[in-house]
């Protein structure tokens, strides 16, 4: 998982390992520090690209 200060190599959501915040980050953009933890570096996870599949979309509950 990339750090903070690293630089983005695809833009996506990503989330926060430290509380799970969300952040689009663009590519080339560097990943920012976690706005709940600024004094600590944090590591940030691609969530899944957003519905482009329509199996998922199928699912009603
Ligand atoms: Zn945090």
């Amino acid at each position: 998982m990339p750090g903070d200060g690293e630089t983005c190599k695809k833009l996506a959501t990503y989330k926060s390992a430290c509380c799970d915040v969300e952040r689009v980050v663009a590519e080339g953009a560097k990943f920012p520090r976690c706005p709940n933890h600024p004094e600590q570096s944090t590591e940030w996870k691609p969530l899944l690209e957003p519905l482009r599949n329509k199996k998922t979309a199928e699912r009603k509950n």
